[in-house]
């Protein structure tokens, strides 16, 4: 299939289960183009997708300030484990950030923001897995940061998950969505290409999906 075809089939099936859920938004597809090269992201910007996402703050520099300047409507989410080194770079770039997950990086992107004059919209990154190797703030540790964020001047717009390969994704889900609702936050990024139609279901306002419109990475 091609990656037309893929988006289609992604953007029916993102439809189909926010209607089911009783939704009456339309979650936001963020097509996951990492690895993927510019010929590939011209053809799903050709197909209508215009919000697309990528890990890498070196390889999303090298892909896009070329295909923004070609589309105006391209927005880029930056999904990964973000160094504040990079964080000059990630504020000029990006239309969003996912991977707010530490006091040192919060500090580094408020700065940014400041002197740049430039905000992304910003999701805090939640470990509900707890896994040692993964990013993310710890669940219980979430609202003491998401102050620390509000007291550097962020605007934190909500959360965001990677659910661990061998659980049951709908329980990170639902764990993200209460503590989103207990934190005052509408947005929820979470849902890839294994498991959107459950994040649709429990209220995911964004869902990265890269494989199934691109196909898988080598
Ligand atoms: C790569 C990636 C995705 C997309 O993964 P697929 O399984 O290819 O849909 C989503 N979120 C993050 C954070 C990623 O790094």
């Amino acid at each position: 299939m091609s990656i037309a075809d893929n988006l289609a089939e992604v953007k029916a099936r993102v439809a189909a289960a926010a209607k089911a859920a009783g939704r009456g938004d339309a979650p936001e597809l963020i097509a996951v183009s990492k690895t993927h090269d510019a010929a590939a992201i011209q053809a799903a910007i050709a197909a209508g997708q215009y919000v697309f996402g990528e890990n890498r703050v070196q390889e999303a520099q090298a892909k896009f300030p070329a295909l923004k300047a070609a589309h105006p409507q391209v927005k880029l989410h930056l999904i990964g484990q973000l160094q504040s080194n990079k964080a000059r770079e990630a504020v000029a770039l990006a239309d969003a950030i996912h991977g707010l997950d530490r006091p040192s990086l919060a500090r580094a992107l408020a700065e940014e923001v400041r002197r740049q004059g430039r905000s992304p919209l910003l999701f805090l990154q939640v470990n509900t897995g707890e896994e040692p190797q993964k990013g993310g703030v710890m669940p219980e540790a979430a609202e003491g940061f998401l102050a620390e964020c509000g007291a550097l001047g962020l605007d934190v717009s909500g959360l965001m998950c990677i659910p661990p390969e061998d659980e049951e994704p709908a329980l990170h889900f639902a764990l993200l969505a209460g503590m989103a609702k207990r934190m005052g936050l509408s947005q929820l990024s979470m849902g890839m290409s294994g498991d959107y139609e459950v994040a649709v279901k429990l209220g995911a306002t964004h869902v990265r999906v890269g494989s199934a419109i691109f196909g898988s990475r080598v």
